[in-house]
């Protein structure tokens, strides 16, 4: 049995004090929920936010991570820094990234391995957008995205990430995937790595949905026979929708 994972983005919102309040607010629905809880915060709040969650049901999450160990990297975290301070996850190749920063699959596939190689759960960022979708090439685009990722990450390390699938035409935008595309998308990531694995691992890997999750339409979303969890935005910045989410009816 796969634990579903709900992992909160916070993107670049809420300062030390902000986040504090927000775990804060959570942690009590976070010991009633059936997933990994998780937290993906600015750099800036890993430290003050990792102390704080000491001893609760909810993980550290980073946005990001460079994959050199160290060096002249102006501006970037390594995953020592980030292990250093409790880090669990890091989500990497977030849309938002690769659209604004120039991820690609290349340098996602590095930071996969970055991440893994320090213990940590990527949690791997995939998806289309509304033009890719609207010429009927959204599974072969997502396909590409998915093989290249995981270039030489083995079965074994493989089994312990998560994928996420994200339309990009969900995310932020209030329009969210209905239950069956959300969950065509991610039987077709799973049946991707029976082809690139086998059955056992790919019954492993937790694929999460995300794009637009709110409390209202995460127990459809949580029925899916292979969605395993949410990568939550907009609504994990607000503590009764995100405690909610975390505690979506089970199967
Ligand atoms: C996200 O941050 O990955 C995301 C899915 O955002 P939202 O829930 O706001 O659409």
């Amino acid at each position: 049995m796969r634990k579903p994972i709900i992992a909160g983005n916070w993107k670049m919102n809420n300062t030390v004090r902000q986040g504090l309040d927000l775990v804060e607010a959570l942690k009590e629905a976070a010991q009633t929920a059936p997933a990994e809880v998780c937290v993906c915060v600015p750099f800036t709040a890993l430290s003050e936010i990792g102390k704080s969650l000491k001893g609760s049901a909810i993980g550290l999450g980073a946005q990001n991570m460079h994959f050199e160990e160290e060096g002249a990297f102006t501006g970037e975290i390594s995953a020592a820094m980030l292990t250093e301070l409790g880090t669990r996850y890091v989500v990497i190749g977030h849309s938002e990234r690769r659209m604004y920063y120039n991820e690609s699959d290349r340098s996602v596939n590095l930071k996969i391995r970055a991440t893994l190689d320090a213990e940590m759960i990527p949690i791997f960022c995939v998806g289309e957008s509304l033009d890719i979708r609207e010429q009927g090439m959204a599974k072969p685009w997502v396909k590409e995205q998915v093989v290249n990722g995981l270039a030489n990450i083995s079965a074994e390390e493989v089994s312990r990430m998560a994928i996420a699938y994200e339309p990009i035409w969900a995310i932020g935008t209030g329009k969210t995937a209905s239950d069956d595309q959300a969950e065509e998308m991610c039987a077709y990531i799973r049946n991707l790595l029976e082809q690139l694995y086998d059955d056992e691992t790919a019954d492993r890997v937790r694929v999460l949905y995300g794009g637009s999750v709110k409390k209202d339409n995460i127990d459809g979303l949580m029925a899916m026979a292979n969605i395993d969890g949410a990568l939550v935005g907009g609504a994990s910045l607000k503590a009764g929708d995100f405690a909610r989410i975390m505690n979506f009816e089970e199967k």
